[in-house]
């Protein structure tokens, strides 16, 4: 399949103060669409071509660094904007909003381990909330992997990654990525993730 970079459902400017339009703009048409081209590339005549993107994620290992740099930031970014709208944050909703209290006491305590593992995360890479094993995990990777990967250290079903590189926070936060990490939360579409919790439960 020929893999094309998704319209954000939201303009640029939408998601300021928290990210800032230029990020947006650049992040979205520059950094994104290069994942999808070079995707596209690296998979044209060879046996990757046939896979959604999903089934190309599983079975990464047998692919080269282009298929699993790109298609993992193809995945990536997909999930990250549809996960994000403007005025949203609050609280989370729906079975998820119980799975978070019961296994993390808290959605303040759920922040705090993400924004952890995502301050933590050495370079770039992605900071994960997923469901392992029927739980809800917390988890990070580096670069553009992710944990539905076969090569991934904390395999899961993600439920939201927050891109932690520094093109996503720099223009705005510069270094200050626990900031960057903090107003996040203000964007949250708990909607969406409640949809993606449930249908992976
Ligand atoms: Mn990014």
């Amino acid at each position: 399949m020929t893999h094309t970079l998704p319209a954000l459902p939201y303009a640029y400017d939408a998601l300021e103060p928290h990210i800032d339009t230029l990020t947006m703009t650049i992040h979205h048409t520059k950094h994104h669409q290069a994942y999808v081209d070079n995707l596209n590339k690296a998979i044209a005549g060879t046996e990757a071509e046939n896979m959604d993107i999903i089934s190309l994620m599983g079975a990464i290992s047998k692919f080269p660094a282009a298929v699993r740099n790109n298609g993992g930031g193809h995945y990536n970014h997909t999930q990250f904007w549809m996960a994000l709208q403007p005025n949203a944050g609050g609280t989370p909703v729906g079975a998820l909003a119980d799975a978070i209290n019961s296994t993390f006491g808290s959605v303040e305590a759920l922040k705090e381990q993400m924004n952890a593992a995502g301050a933590t995360r050495f370079g770039s890479g992605w900071a994960w909330l997923g469901v392992k094993d029927g739980q809800l995990a917390i988890c990070s990777t580096p670069n553009q992997d992710n944990p539905l990967m076969d090569i991934a250290e904390c395999k899961c079903q993600p439920i939201f990654g927050i891109d932690v590189w520094e093109h996503a926070y720099y223009l705005h936060y510069q270094n200050r990525r626990a900031d960057y990490l903090a107003a996040i939360w203000n964007l949250v579409n708990w909607e969406e993730l409640n949809n993606r919790f449930v249908a992976c439960k």
